[in-house]
């Protein structure tokens, strides 16, 4: 904890791997470790973005974080990638990644944790932030993959959303129709550069034409929708301003506090099944009454409709037992 105050590197990077540990024996330690991290004055940013793999994510958080560095402002990257735990690769993981914002003091980058549960994934992102937060780190990017729903739950965690979107990609175009524009703040068409370009203008035009009163020259529209290069760093000003902007207009206000309660109070009530399932699966004396019952349904012609009210009998009886 004194390292975390002192703003020790080796005690960060241990702190996360213990936040990144799904095994039952630390979540004491973890749970101790989180009540006592030392609170910041002032609220750090905690930004998310996301897009489908190739859309140039990592690329243009290398660009965004080295000018936000430039800044003076300390930046904590969080690669969370639900698909590593589906299948055994990921997608964030394998390529060497924002070189020069990992060689920099004031930087730091974490790849997205393997081995968790999908429900995990909001756990572990939210308790990362809490100690990149207590480190010092004033802007806090969270970096996800495509925007299904286990992304959309991380999101409930972030201040502010951009979603990348890929030069004349209908995929993306077509969920922020079906309501995605709900809730990313900012939405950011890349690679408007070189053989890219036209077909960048033409996305843009067509998110432009979603919004009802959207029209290029609308300084509010173009506040919210943005063309970039992070090649040629076109437009990428802009949204750095934009960013900061929006941040301090937050950050000035109450409406933070209460932004941050609602998202959680929605990331909990989206949650709380998963990490039950967990806990349960977690828990061998369930594990043992699951595989009884499963031996009764199948030698001893138990109906499946009498061995889950056994197993929710079971279940009660103990957590009374236990409080
Ligand atoms: P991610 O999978 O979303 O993180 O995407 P990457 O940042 O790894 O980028 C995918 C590919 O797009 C790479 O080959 C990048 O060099 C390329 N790329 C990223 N940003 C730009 C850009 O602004 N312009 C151009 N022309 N290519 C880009």
């Amino acid at each position: 904890m004194e390292g975390i105050k002192n703003s020790d590197r080796a005690a960060l990077v241990r702190a996360i791997t213990l936040i990144e540990s799904f095994r039952p024996e630390d979540s004491s330690v973890k749970n101790q470790l989180l009540k006592l991290l030392p609170k910041k004055d002032k609220p750090s940013l905690r930004l998310g973005i996301t897009g489908a793999p190739g859309v140039g994510k990592s690329t243009l958080i290398e660009k965004l974080g080295l000018r936000f560095l430039n800044q003076g402002l300390k930046v904590a990257i969080l690669s969370i990638d639900p698909s590593s735990q589906v299948h055994q690769g990921s997608i964030l993981g394998d390529k060497s990644r924002m070189l020069e914002l990992s060689r920099n003091p004031n930087a730091f980058v974490r790849p997205s944790p393997s081995g968790a549960a999908l429900g995990g994934v909001g756990m572990y992102t939210r308790q990362a932030i809490l100690v990149c937060e207590a480190y010092g780190f004033e802007i806090i990017i969270i970096e996800t993959v495509g925007i299904g729903q286990s992304e959309i739950a991380v999101f409930d965690l972030t201040d502010l959303s951009l979603l990348l979107i890929q030069p004349g990609a209908g995929d993306e175009l077509q969920a922020i129709k079906k309501g995605v524009m709900e809730w990313a703040d900012l939405f950011v068409i890349t690679k408007a550069d070189g053989k890219t370009e036209p077909l960048a203008a033409k996305s843009f035009q067509e998110l432009l034409s979603l919004k009802p009163s959207g029209h290029e020259s609308d300084p509010e529209t173009r506040k919210f929708i943005f063309k970039t290069s992070a090649e040629t760093g076109s437009g990428m000003g802009d949204l750095t301003e934009e960013i900061i902007t929006r941040w301090e207009a937050l950050r000035g206000s109450k409406d933070l506090e209460s932004l941050r309660g609602m998202r959680n109070s929605l990331y909990f009530y989206k949650e709380w099944p998963q990490v039950l399932r967990d806990k349960l699966k977690s828990d061998r004396a369930v594990q043992a009454k699951i595989a009884e019952i499963g031996k009764l349904i199948s030698e001893a012609g138990l109906a499946p409709e009498d061995g889950f009210n056994l197993l929710i009998s079971f279940i009660f009886a103990r957590s009374k037992g236990s409080s």
